[in-house]
């Protein structure tokens, strides 16, 4: 069965064409600024990646254009459309509706829309997503994967923020987190790592890309996250400023004159590691900088790092404990000075890093050493993986008499690279 994934976002859509009994990686790509004059379409896997410059003026015509591609040209993955079992979508907000995947269907759509408000960008482009996939493909089935799922089993206490209950029961605000489709595959991967069950496991998760999160899984159950009712919340970020004092939104609003939207942007877009560097929201250069002495990128550097180990204090006390700790994404994958400078300190809580395994670069690994009690360990994220297995497996239950060989193994040992 080959699973087409659809990451769609407010101006970009990425894709993975992957077959699922192979585990095999067909074709991916990524069409950016979807709606601007400089939209471009790259597509290939590693070396063999090509720009090529398309115009694409809105998500159904850069559906057209992924769909093209894929069928047909030098660079042609299948012979048709045919060939498209099924479609997996990415979906940033699923509210208090969904705390798992979903086949989509009309209701399905109407959730996703009026779950908008609370993620007005990615919500509106994942049904953009869907629905160029439903005029291109109408009788190919598709699910709907949220990034909210996994995160139904926080407990209230948990989730509720401390404001004036009535306001939960009119705009249901509360936490709902973020990331869960990678934090879920970083948690299960570990677990198979160690050759334990997560439900035997205490473990703290870190996504830490442009976008960051840290979340507490006791015993395969989520049960803490750092992003809130929206993903602004909780950790410094590339250009989010996390946690803040609320007092300083209204302060600011009020000083500087701001409307809500500009308050918004400054907070998502103007923050984090570029407005406190003023030089950039990517994390090298913003460690460069620092290395040449600059010492505004030298406080983002340290409050970045602080801010991830202020979230590990907290979840190892939410939890009595954490045996093992998982990082992923852009900055957990890659940087090692930013993992050194995170754990820095945390011996006396049985954290330590061997600085010869935190130097290796790929693939899963462990950089805690043989004496740490708290295993700590790096797993390449790959929410497209989550996002096919889930598919793959609503599919199959709806098309079981079919006679596909189901088998729930593949999933358990297999990456999709
Ligand atoms: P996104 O949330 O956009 O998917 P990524 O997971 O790609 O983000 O992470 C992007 C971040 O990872 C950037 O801040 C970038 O600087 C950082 N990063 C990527 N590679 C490295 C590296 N080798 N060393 C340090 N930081 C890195």
């Amino acid at each position: 069965m080959n699973v087409l994934v659809i990451n769609a976002g407010s101006s970009s859509l990425k894709y993975q064409l992957i077959n699922v009994e192979t585990m095999k990686l067909l074709a991916k790509g990524i069409c950016d600024r979807v709606g601007s004059e400089e939209s471009s379409h790259k597509h290939g896997i590693d070396e063999n990646e090509v720009r090529i410059n398309t115009h694409m003026a809105n998500h159904d015509e850069a559906m057209q254009v992924v769909l093209e591609t894929l069928t047909s040209g030098p660079m042609k993955a299948i012979d048709s459309l045919d060939e498209i079992d099924a479609v997996g979508h990415r979906i940033v907000q699923g509210g208090k509706y969904f705390d798992h995947s979903v086949i989509i269907d009309d209701d399905v759509i109407a959730k996703i829309d009026e779950l908008s408000e609370l993620a007005p960008l990615h919500n509106q482009a994942a049904l953009s997503g869907i629905r160029a996939c439903q005029k291109h493909m109408p009788n190919v089935p598709m699910v709907a994967v949220f990034d909210t799922s996994f995160y139904q089993t926080l407990p209230p206490k948990a989730y509720m923020y401390a404001l004036p209950y009535e306001l939960y029961e009119k705009y249901d605000i509360r936490k709902y987190g973020a990331h869960g489709t990678s934090h879920r595959y970083i948690a299960e991967r570990a677990a198979l790592f160690l050759d334990e069950q997560m439900d035997d496991l205490k473990m703290i998760t870190c996504h830490l890309g442009n976008g960051c999160s840290v979340t507490a899984i006791d015993h395969g159950q989520a049960v803490d996250t750092s992003m809130g009712m929206t993903p602004l919340d909780g950790l410094m970020m590339g250009t989010r400023c996390g946690s803040i004092d609320p007092a300083i939104v209204t302060f600011l609003m009020e000083h500087e004159h701001l409307t809500p939207a500009e308050m918004d942007n400054l907070m998502n877009k103007k923050s984090g590691l570029l407005g406190i560097s003023g030089i950039s929201n990517d994390l090298r250069s913003v460690r460069d900088a620092s290395e040449h002495g600059n010492p505004r990128a030298q406080l983002a550097y340290e409050m970045y790092s602080n801010s991830v180990k202020k979230y590990i204090g907290q979840y190892i006390a939410v939890m009595g404990g954490v045996d093992v700790i998982v990082l992923t994404a852009g900055v957990g994958e890659n940087c090692k000075k930013m993992r050194r400078m995170i754990f820095q300190g945390l011996q006396p809580l049985g954290i330590k890093i061997d600085e010869q395994r935190n130097a290796m670069t790929k693939g899963e690994r462990e950089i805690s050493s043989d004496d740490s009690a708290v295993r700590v360990l790096i797993i390449p994220t790959d929410e497209e993986f989550m996002i096919a297995r889930d598919t793959y497996e609503l599919v199959h239950e709806r098309v079981d008499s079919a006679g596909i060989d189901f088998n729930e193994d593949v999933f358990s040992i297999a990456g999709t690279n």
